[in-house]
């Protein structure tokens, strides 16, 4: 199979320095963290993403265009999805094979997709390999084109899923939940949306995704800019054309450097006649080990591939006897020692990489990442490194203070004015919010944000003890996953035996019982804070921006494998877990 000759340097770098060194390094991180932190103490707060009045065009839908009218709809479904990504369409197969019929997915863009919907700037791509990213490869019997997918892929594989399981017949586009209540004497969820509509559902998914809603960071004279500007998640084709020669002659400049960023700007520094890069903290590049699927290998797959492949991302990492006696025996500081090492020698790795492609010794030291691996969304790309080489792309290091302000002309920084035609804000998204642009009032008519003022309290981060027939996907207290969709389809396949078990049983509802929840909101705390990594990684969106949190409120730190298993004895004693009330 042809591959690049490079492999990524990820976590296999072996400490091989004197403790000075690493120790020296980790001294470094932690003064540009608090450099950081000083600029911002607001923490979160920086950034807004209420995007209505002057800054509502950063969201409108430029791949819609004008919203269809409609009549509203008045009626009841059994089990209705809100977003209609990949949660969704993961968890509808699962009750499509289980033979529930009547499903709906409300959307607020105009397809199926979610993140691949929304996401369409040049250079999308994902970094997960595609043959586990992609779902249903088996149920759809596809074959990815390439080792690692670029968006419009993803976005037909999507659009493939929601056609073989008839989601379109019941699907309401362009159309945004706004209010979910549970109704205790129908024991049914009323929703309303955006659209007039007032549907009812037996079941509610919580579909929205993790990184939905745009965020801006809040710069001074934002609004001021005379020029073109827009959100990479609402990328202006309209403007810079699908190959991107509309910005033939333009001043553009891209604010972020993170994941969405990495890839947009090799593409806008090939078509912009100049592109000015406003960096606050570099992300780190590894190496992208792409290439085009070996038919041979793809002809040779035998049914059932891809569930192998999942089930085996399932599995906790293999050591033999020796390794694990060793392990047990080590302090927990020395392990903390020893895992910080190898970060510490793989960022290193990282650094070099830099050194080896980019000419300019001034930018190439500016685009060195200077905190632990994974402390930010790792990046894999071979062409980013290479723009900074080009004449006209320049590098704008804020040296961790980011633009401040912005006039009609553009960003000023250190008193500099930067003159742009076109501003693109890469400035990512607002995290993890279950019942984004929806107010969710379950059996007490308490807002589920407001139960969660005080801590976060879920069953496997799906259930809430007094929502009863509500299902989250992807929000907080569920397990961590490189792969999203290997967590999701865990959750899906779940969620699927839940509504299953009360189909079978006649139940009208499920709720998990206080002492279920209690259980898993001890497990959380359990694994959270077994270091002190989060607080002291650099700010971004992993940790809250440097903001204190409790720590409850968080993902499940136990693995994936242990998720999984508890998802497995809940199944095999539902009674022991949640209460039912029957038809
Ligand atoms: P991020 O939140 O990761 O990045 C936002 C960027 O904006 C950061 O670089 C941030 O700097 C910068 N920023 C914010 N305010 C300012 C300012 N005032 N001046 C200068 N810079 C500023 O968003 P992304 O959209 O890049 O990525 C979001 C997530 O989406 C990723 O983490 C990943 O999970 C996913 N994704 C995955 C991809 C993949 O598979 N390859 C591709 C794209 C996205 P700072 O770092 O200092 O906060």
């Amino acid at each position: 199979m042809p591959q690049t000759q490079e492999k990524p340097i990820g976590m296999v770098a072996k400490p091989t320095r004197s403790q000075e060194f690493y120790d020296n390094v980790k001294r470094k991180f932690a003064e540009e963290r608090d450099l950081r932190l000083g600029y911002r103490p607001e923490g979160t707060a920086q950034y807004t993403s209420d995007l209505s009045g002057e800054l509502s065009r950063y969201e409108v839908d430029p791949y819609a265009g004008e919203v269809t009218p409609r009549e509203p709809i008045n009626d009841t479904v059994e089990v209705l999805f809100i977003g209609g990504g990949f949660s969704a369409l993961l968890t509808s197969a699962r009750l499509r094979e289980r033979g529930v019929e009547s499903i709906r997915i409300v959307e607020r863009g105009a397809d199926v997709g979610g993140t691949w919907y929304w996401n369409r700037y040049p250079g999308v791509a994902c970094d997960v390999v595609a043959y586990d990213y992609l779902p249903l490869l088996d149920e759809l019997d596809y074959v990815p084109k390439d080792h690692y997918a670029k968006g419009p892929e993803i976005f037909a594989h999507c659009q493939a899923i929601a056609r073989k399981y008839n989601l379109y017949e019941l699907a309401t586009f362009q159309t945004t939940v706004t209010s979910t209540e549970w109704d205790p004497v129908d024991q049914m969820w009323n929703l309303t949306t955006d659209r007039g509509d007032h549907m009812k559902a037996r079941f509610v998914i919580c579909a929205n995704g993790t990184l939905s809603k745009p965020k801006l960071a809040k710069i001074k004279g934002l609004e001021t800019f005379n020029g073109h500007s827009f959100h990479t998640s609402r990328w202006d084709y309209a403007y810079t054309g699908p190959d991107l020669s509309g910005l033939d002659g333009n001043v553009v400049g891209i604010i972020g450097t993170g994941a969405t960023a990495v890839q947009a700007i090799p593409g806008l520094g090939a078509a912009a006649k100049e592109l000015y890069v406003f960096q606050r903290t570099p992300s780190s590049i590894d190496v992208r080990d792409d290439w085009p699927t070996d038919p041979n290998w793809a002809r040779r797959l035998k049914p059932g591939w891809q569930t192998k492949r999942r089930e085996r991302a399932k599995m906790q990492p293999f050591m033999t006897p020796d390794q694990t006696a060793k392990y047990a025996a080590m302090s927990h500081e020395e392990k903390v020692r020893r895992q910080e090492n190898a970060n510490i020698e793989a960022m290193m790795k990282i650094h070099q990489r830099i050194d080896s492609i980019v000419k300019d010794k001034a930018t190439a030291e500016a685009l060195k990442p200077w905190y632990m691996l994974l402390c930010k969304r790792p990046c894999f790309h071979n062409d980013y490194l290479p723009t900074f080489n080009r004449p006209n792309v320049h590098l704008v290091d804020t040296h961790g203070k980011g633009i401040t302000e912005i006039t009609e002309k553009g960003p000023v920084f250190e008193g500099k004015q930067y003159e742009l035609d076109v501003l693109i804000y890469a400035t990512g998204f607002e995290v993890q919010k279950t019942g984004i642009y929806n107010q969710i009032r379950g059996e007490q008519g308490l807002e589920l944000n407001d139960k969660y003022r005080e801590g976060i309290r879920t069953l496997l981060g799906i259930h809430s003890q007094g929502y009863p027939n509500l299902f989250i996907m992807g929000g907080y207290q569920a397990s961590f996953q490189f792969n999203l969709t290997d967590m999701l389809q865990a959750q899906g396949d779940h969620i699927a035996a839940c509504i299953e078990y009360a189909r079978r049983h006649g139940f009208q509802s499920i709720d998990v019982t206080p002492k279920a929840e209690e259980w898993w909101v001890q497990e959380i705390i359990k694994h959270r804070g077994k270091t002190n990594r989060n607080q002291e990684c650099t700010p971004g969106y992993y940790n809250f921006e440097g903001e204190f949190q409790r720590r409850q409120d968080g993902n499940y730190n136990g693995g994936f494998f242990q998720y999984c298993n508890h998802m497995t004895e809940v199944q095999a004693r539902m009674e022991d877990h949640f209460s039912f009330i029957r038809k």
